[in-house]
């Protein structure tokens, strides 16, 4: 198990950026894994009931396309991960800063989801407008952000991010329990989260993953306070030598 140490020692987040989030046109099948993330956040983004003033991201590592759907809908947006370096390459790019990652053709594909492919720009200074914070966190603690308080949010959303830092599911029940602290009565949980998966890897280091199946996640959800209102699991179909992944899972659901 890739303890949060090792995510601090070993995560470099533009090997992890040009792995996983350069959509180039030769790069097909590696952008199935992308496309269909976008294409489950701008469908659970798509639901009335993920609207309001505050979103926070969890584990946002250096990435901002789990935002780009979302940001049309929360006033501000306060991200959160564990990695320095994680958070300093997103506030380079939020921040526009010579040498921050391209996210141009992945906010593109968002805005044609969206019907309107032409609104990239907008979209993009969107993003970097509502990102107003970006804190330290670890989701295994019961007070993630340590000695920063943060307000009760409307909404959390995160992807990809407790399987990697959970060792087992009561580990990741916890976590989720502990996140769940973040979020106002009546507020909401995205979370997107790999199905079957053991490891993820890139620029080669090997990143451990909580083998997680459906029904885990949602009783995982449910013990956390929450109730589900959307839960859809799609296989994934790639033979992928960067992981063993068997399918994604987007899930809503009310903080009760
Ligand atoms: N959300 C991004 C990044 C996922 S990579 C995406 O969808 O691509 C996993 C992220 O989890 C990394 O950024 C890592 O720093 C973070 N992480 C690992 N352990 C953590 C912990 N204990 N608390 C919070 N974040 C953690």
């Amino acid at each position: 198990f890739t303890e949060a140490d090792f995510y601090q020692q070993n995560f470099d987040p533009q090997a992890y950026l040009k792995e996983y989030y350069s959509m180039s046109d030769s790069r097909e099948g590696a952008n199935v894994f992308l496309t269909q993330n976008l294409r489950i956040l701008h469908k659970m983004f798509s639901l009335d009931m993920l609207r309001g003033g505050t979103l926070i991201d969890v584990g946002c590592g250096p990435t901002i396309y789990q935002l780009l759907s979302a940001c049309e809908h929360f006033h501000e947006i306060i991200a959160l991960d564990y990695t320095d370096q994680n958070r300093q390459e997103l506030e380079r790019w939020l921040r526009n800063e010579e040498g921050a990652f391209d996210w141009v053709p992945v906010v593109k594909y968002v805005c044609e989801l969206e019907g309107d492919r032409e609104k990239w720009a907008e979209k993009q200074e969107k993003v970097r407008k509502k990102v107003k914070q970006v804190l330290k966190c670890d989701v295994t603690k019961a007070n993630l952000t340590g000695p920063v308080s943060l307000p009760p949010a409307d909404c959390i959303v995160s992807t990809l991010c407790l399987e990697g830092a959970c060792k087992d599911l009561p580990t990741f029940r916890s976590a989720l329990r502990n996140i769940g602290t973040l979020v106002k009565p009546g507020g909401h949980l995205v979370l997107v989260t790999v199905l079957g998966q053991t490891y993820y890897a890139f620029n080669k280091q090997v990143f451990s993953c909580l083998r997680l199946q459906k029904h885990e996640v949602e009783a995982a959800v449910e013990a956390a306070g929450f109730e589900v209102t959307f839960s859809e699991a799609q296989p994934y179909a790639v033979s992928d030598e960067r992981m063993d992944c068997g399918g994604m899972l987007g899930l809503v659901a009310r903080s009760v």
